[in-house]
C-alpha cells in the first residue's frame, strides 16, 4: 500500500515537473526572453529524502531548502544528486558556520551581520561564497530583507568582502489581490537589480533575480525573473510534522 503511494507520487512530481517546465518555456515566449535564461528551483522543504531523490532526476536546476537542519540531512542522505542546492530560508548567525561551503548559495542573506558571519567563515575556509540579497520589497512586518532605501550600502559593503560573491537579488513580494499589482512588486525588483548592476559595476557578477512562486512565477518570469522557485506546484500541499 505504502509502495503503491510513493510510486503514485513519483509520477505526480515527474508530471508536475513537466508541466511547470512547459509554463516557463510559455511565459518566457510570452516575454519575448531568450531560452534557457529561466532557472527552475525545486523547494523541496518537508518532503521525504524519497521523492527529492525522484525530482532530482528530472528537468529542475536546482533545490532550495528552508532549513539548514533539513538541507544537511538530505545532504547527507544523497537526496539531491548532482543538482546544487541553495539555502533559501531565514538564516540564524548561529547556523551560518552549517552553511558556507555547504551549498551553492545562500539566496536569502538579509542583515548585515548575516554578511559578517558568512564572510568570517568563508575566509577562515579559503573559499568565495555566492550569496544573493534578500529585498522585502513590499516593507512587510512580518518579512526580513534589505528595504530599497538600504539596498544600495549593503551592496557597497558585501563587496568589500573578499570571501563574498554577490549574484543578485531575491525576493517574496506579498500575496496582491491582483496580477497587475503583484507585477508592480516584481517590476520594482527587476528595476533594482538593474539599477545595482549598473551603479555597483557588478555587471558581470550578478545574474540572478530570484522571485516567483508557485501562485505568481509566470508574473515574475514576464517582469524578468532569472530564477523560480517552486515548491507546491511540484510536490503538492505541504506535510508539516507536528
Ligand atoms: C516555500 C517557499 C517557496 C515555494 O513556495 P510554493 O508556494 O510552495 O511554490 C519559495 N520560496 C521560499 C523562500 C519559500 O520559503
Amino acid at each position: 500500500m505504502e509502495r503503491e503511494k510513493d510510486y503514485m507520487m513519483s509520477q505526480e512530481i515527474v508530471q508536475n515537473i513537466a508541466q511547470i517546465k512547459f509554463r516557463i518555456l510559455q511565459a518566457q515566449e510570452k516575454a519575448g526572453r531568450k531560452k534557457d535564461q529561466i532557472q527552475l528551483c525545486a523547494v523541496s522543504k518537508t518532503q521525504p529524502t524519497e521523492l527529492i531523490q525522484v525530482s532530482a532526476q528530472c528537468e529542475i536546476d536546482l533545490f532550495g531548502e528552508n532549513r539548514v537542519q533539513e538541507l544537511l540531512y538530505h545532504q547527507s542522505a544523497d537526496a539531491y544528486g548532482k543538482k546544487p542546492v541553495d539555502l533559501i530560508g531565514h538564516l540564524q548567525r548561529n547556523k551560518v558556520h552549517f552553511v558556507v561551503g555547504a551549498v551553492r548559495m545562500i539566496q536569502s542573506v538579509d542583515s548585515l551581520r548575516i554578511l559578517e558571519e558568512i564572510e568570517k567563515h568563508a575566509s577562515s575556509h579559503q573559499i568565495i561564497q555566492e550569496v544573493l540579497l534578500q529585498m522585502n520589497i513590499g516593507k512587510e512586518a512580518s518579512k526580513t530583507g534589505f528595504l530599497e532605501e538600504e539596498i544600495q550600502q549593503v551592496l557597497e559593503y558585501a563587496q568589500t568582502c573578499s570571501h563574498i560573491a554577490v549574484r543578485g537579488l531575491m525576493a517574496i513580494p506579498p500575496q496582491r489581490d491582483t496580477e497587475k499589482e503583484s507585477r508592480k512588486d516584481f517590476a520594482k525588483m527587476y528595476d533594482w537589480f538593474e539599477r545595482l548592476k549598473c551603479e555597483c559595476g557588478t555587471t558581470a557578477q550578478m545574474k540572478v533575480l530570484s522571485m516567483g512562486m508557485t501562485h505568481d512565477f509566470e508574473q515574475a518570469i514576464l517582469e524578468g525573473a532569472t530564477l523560480v522557485r517552486i515548491g507546491t506546484g511540484i510536490y503538492g500541499t505541504r506535510m508539516y510534522k507536528k
